[in-house]
Formats: C-alpha cells, structure tokens, sequence
C-alpha cells in the first residue's frame, strides 16, 4: 500500500468495524471510492492484492454483480 491517505482511512476503518460501528462491506465501499478517486491508489500494482487481505481480515462478503453496477 503507497497511498499514506489510504493507509491512514483504512486503520480508521478498521478500528471501526472492530467496534462494530462500521459494517464490514461498507468499509470495502469506502475503500473502492477512495481509490477510485486517487492517482496513487491507481497506479499501486500491488493494491488489489493488499485489498483482498483486508476483505478476508474484516470478511466481507465479495462484491456481487449488483453493487458492480451501483458503483
Ligand atoms: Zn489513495
């Protein structure tokens, strides 16, 4: 993870779903429009790997075509 923005949400957000204040697909959603919004999540490579860890971490259900089509 290069983004230090990133970074900081992400350890903000989990802290929340510990306390169960934030639902862990939510926390996924914030991460997607963050990254869609940032050049350097954009062009981390390594991002979607790191992303994946945190879905299995908080699990979350994976995406579904539907919210695909939300997004
Ligand atoms: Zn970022």
């Amino acid at each position: 993870m290069e983004c230090r923005r990133l970074k900081q949400l992400v350890r903000d957000w989990y802290h929340q779903v510990m306390e169960d204040a934030l639902a862990p697909a939510r926390m996924m959603e914030f991460i997607k429009r963050h990254i869609e919004r940032c050049p350097v999540c954009q062009t981390d490579q390594a991002l979607p790997n790191e992303i994946e860890k945190i879905r299995e971490l908080v699990r979350a259900p994976a995406p579904t075509d539907e919210e695909e089509k939300l997004a």
